[in-house]
């Protein structure tokens, strides 16, 4: 079902605020690595919907590496991102964890299975029986073919209004927290008919390189990018170092909309 070879035609697929996705369009989705309290999140919501973002971003379920960590806010997150979304107008994505929560997501506009959940083939069958666009991410060591056929789980069982998200591999190089696989772009969207996003915060784990790589996937044709913006980066509960400040996001837009007018 994911296959270019027997749907010719790009998937589109479109949002509550008439946002497009994979129309050709660059959807830009931004927001907090997690939502820490409803002023946070609020005014983060507003400062990325001023410089363009149609889509935001904010984890309320968190996989963090340590289990002493932060693990987010849960049904509470979920709440403070609604309440965003209401005030903002701006549709919501945000991690699932675990089938058991899906109850908790029927208002969330895009639900994101991380990284780390691209093979827990149990929930991808379940998010397969919703009616809601899904944004699969690359998983950390998920070869191309694995990717889309985590997505093919999620689209045999009838949802096939899936995103690809290119999050960064884990390779030897050890500078940046992943290597963004920009051939992954080309190569996914000529193998397959659904749109690809892309993440530089992740695949970086640094703020000064997410310009660059987020301008050099619109150049190599993602149909959008997600983009972890903080009000405070230094005092951010999960992955500061790889935030950018609303000021620094605006500068981003602009130089990401000039390379996508320039195709
Ligand atoms: C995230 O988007 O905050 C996240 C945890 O991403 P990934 O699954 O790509 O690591
Ligand atoms: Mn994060």
């Amino acid at each position: 079902k994911a296959n270019r070879k027997f749907h010719p035609d790009d998937t589109v697929i479109t949002l509550s605020n008439g946002t497009k996705i994979g129309d050709g369009s660059l959807t830009l989705m931004a927001g907090p690595c997690s939502v820490e309290s409803a002023e946070q999140v609020t005014e983060i919501a507003k400062a990325v919907k001023a410089s363009g973002a149609n889509v935001l971003r904010g984890g309320a379920f968190k996989p963090r590496t340590s289990p002493y960590s932060f693990q987010g806010l849960k049904a509470e997150g979920l709440e403070l991102l609604l309440k965003a979304k209401e005030e903002t107008g701006l549709p919501i994505v945000t991690e699932i964890m675990s089938e058991s929560d899906i109850d908790l997501f029927k208002d969330v506009d895009i639900i994101q299975v991380g990284a780390r959940n691209m093979q827990n083939f149990t929930l991808l069958k379940k998010l397969g029986k919703l009616d809601k666009p899904i944004l699969l991410k690359r998983g950390l060591c998920a070869t191309i073919e694995e990717w889309l056929m985590s997505a093919e789980y999620i689209m045999a069982e009838g949802n096939e209004k899936v995103i690809l998200c290119e999050r960064g591999i884990r390779t030897y190089e050890k500078y940046t927290r992943n290597t963004l696989d920009l051939s992954a772009i080309p190569i996914v969207k000529s193998l397959s008919h659904l749109p690809v996003v892309v993440d530089p915060s992740h695949a970086t784990g640094m703020n000064w390189l997410v310009e660059p790589l987020a301008m050099a996937a619109v150049a190599c044709g993602a149909d959008g990018l997600i983009i972890e913006v903080h009000n405070d980066p230094p005092h951010a509960l999960c992955d500061g170092a790889q935030s950018l400040t609303p000021e620094e996001f605006d500068s981003v837009v602009k130089k990401v909309n000039r390379i996508k007018s320039a195709l």
